[in-house]
């Protein structure tokens, strides 16, 4: 291998964000261990990495040990969307709490760096805001949402722990609501399901009276965010929140979306779920300190980018994708 060039696994590298970054690692010149099982995961997110030789795949569901050899981890593995992750809730909690038992069981062994990719989730349904590292959240632990909160939440206690007991390098880096290309057209998320709803000129399904606010990063600000978490200095461990500051209510999206796609699609409400959160908004402070990261792609030009990605997918299938397609689009995989 070439001086500072590094064996790099990615965990649920095949995902929507695992597949930028790996992209991002070849592109640096790394060796990447791609490695997933296709839960929500495409093979089509990472066609055109195969042909790199630097690229090696491993289909391994990550609640069971891992037996590899790299120099540096990257812990994605993880449904992100709700619709997926409450599909199999035990299956979500178990992928949280005992894919972090093995990935840093792995890392212990080898001796190397681990980030993992925790969540705006952990504030639950924030009563601080926007939110602080050092808000410890408003999270239900017994609804619909917590088999993602709290195994998320377990996993930050388990990558604490192990600093703390084994001296371990660890990274945590909280992500908030991130939208882009290679998002599945049925993941369920509120960009990609507005961006295909109004690309097909269906009703745009706002949840609630779409009052409710989130704010979106850019998938290249984010990769950016994280390649620096991972590189930066010992002592910085997280949790940091890696985020777009910008807020907007659900309303105002899907007015956006209807706007920059020119789509006859109307707003149409439908129940909101179960704890879904009111506000939510990163405080980026600590990240612009400590890692010299602001996002830099503001969500206008994001979503731009994103509905010419959707609209090549859509093309590509003829139109084929409908709502009922969307739900099982197996031809995605
Ligand atoms: P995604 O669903 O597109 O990707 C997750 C990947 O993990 C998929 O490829 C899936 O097949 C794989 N996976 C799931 N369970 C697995 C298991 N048991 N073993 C091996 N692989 C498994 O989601 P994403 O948006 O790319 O999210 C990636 C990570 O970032 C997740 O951990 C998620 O919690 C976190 N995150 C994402 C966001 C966001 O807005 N995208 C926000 C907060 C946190
Ligand atoms: N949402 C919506 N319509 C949709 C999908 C989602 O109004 O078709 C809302 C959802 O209720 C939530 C927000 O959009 O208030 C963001 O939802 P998403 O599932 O993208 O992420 P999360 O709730 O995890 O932030």
């Amino acid at each position: 291998m070439l001086l500072g060039q590094k064996r790099i696994l990615v965990t649920g590298g095949a995902g929507f964000l695992g597949s930028h970054l790996c992209r991002r690692l070849l592109n640096q010149g790394h060796e990447v261990l791609c490695v997933d099982n296709f839960s929500t995961g495409t093979r089509r997110n990472i066609e055109e990495l195969i042909s790199d030789p630097r690229f090696e795949l491993l289909r391994h569901n990550v609640t069971f040990p891992l037996f590899v050899e790299v120099d540096e981890i990257y812990n994605l593995a993880c449904p992100a969307s709700p619709i997926h992750y409450q599909f199999d809730p035990v299956q979500t909690t178990k992928t949280s709490v005992s894919g972090a038992i093995n990935m840093l069981g792995l890392a212990k062994r080898l001796k190397v760096r681990i980030l993992q990719a925790s969540t705006s989730e952990v504030y639950g349904d924030p009563i601080v805001h926007p939110q602080t590292e050092d808000y410890w959240g408003n999270v239900n632990p017994i609804g619909s949402r917590s088999c993602y909160d709290e195994g998320k939440r377990c996993a930050e206690t388990l990558f604490f722990d192990y600093h703390r007991q084994h001296k371990m390098s660890i990274k945590v880096a909280r992500i908030f609501n991130t939208y882009g290309p290679n998002m599945r057209p049925d993941d369920g998320r509120v960009v990609s399901n507005f961006i295909c709803q109004a690309l097909l000129g269906e009703d745009i399904t706002i949840f609630g009276r779409g009052e409710q606010t989130r704010s979106f990063c850019y998938v290249t600000d984010l990769i950016d965010g994280l390649d620096r978490l991972m590189n930066s200095p010992e002592e910085v461990t997280g949790p940091i929140n890696i985020g777009n500051p910008g807020e907007f209510t659900i309303r105002e999206l899907a007015e956006k979306v209807i706007a920059l796609t020119g789509s006859q699609s109307k707003l149409v409400e439908r129940p909101l779920p179960e704890d879904d959160p009111k506000q939510r908004q990163p405080n980026i402070e600590v990240a612009e300190k400590l890692l010299g990261w602001r996002p830099t792609i503001k969500l206008d030009e994001g979503l731009v980018r994103t509905i010419a990605y959707f609209d090549a997918l859509l093309r590509e299938h003829g139109k084929k994708i409908t709502s009922e397609t969307r739900v099982r689009a197996d031809a995605f995989v």
